[in-house]
């Protein structure tokens, strides 16, 4: 497993529309399986393939946030949202292709995804709490979508100048 970069925004491949994945190969599982260290390094809670440059449809996540409980690394590829609930919930979300910046977004509360798993078969779950803001999160990377992208434009543009200013520091080491 390797751990790879991550895309910091602004980046054009962060705002494309990923490809759905034809068949679940060797080779994107072991892509799932460097997003998981990739995620579990950074720390984060979710992560998605554009994110690291490859615009295929897999995301990965892991909302389990007690030390006490074992930890549930997912893979889902080709994830879709079935059913989204009316009611909402409010998190304060951040991303790691926006390094420490956080926002109040609302999303629906609960959500029904279907997916494919490792061995391709189809699966389904209805996701609550951390688990369906992580996934719907995940899910609008595949669709070239940011948290940011629910802001209001100005504060919206106020991390982005941030970002570019982060990106310029990081390039000169
Ligand atoms: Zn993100």
């Amino acid at each position: 497993m390797t751990i790879r970069q991550i895309l910091i925004h602004p980046d054009p491949r962060l705002k494309m529309v990923a490809k759905p994945v034809t068949t679940v190969t060797d080779d994107l599982c072991a892509l799932a399986d460097d997003m998981l260290q990739t995620m579990y390094d950074a720390p984060g809670i979710g992560l998605a393939a554009p994110q690291i440059g490859v615009l295929q449809r897999v995301i990965v996540m892991d909302c389990v946030k007690d030390p006490d409980l074992p930890p549930r690394p997912m893979a889902l590829f080709n994830p879709e949202i079935l059913w989204a609930s009316d009611d909402l919930s409010t998190y304060d979300e951040g991303c790691l292709s926006i390094p420490e910046q956080y926002a109040e977004v609302d999303r629906p509360a609960e959500v029904r995804v279907r997916w494919l798993d490792r061995n391709g078969a189809q699966c389904e779950e209805h996701f609550t709490g951390l688990w369906a803001t992580c996934v719907q999160h995940e899910i609008d990377h595949l669709n070239g979508k940011l948290f940011i992208d629910y802001l209001k434009p100005l504060k919206r543009q106020m991390i982005t100048r941030k970002m570019v200013k982060l990106k310029r520091e990081l390039a000169r080491g």
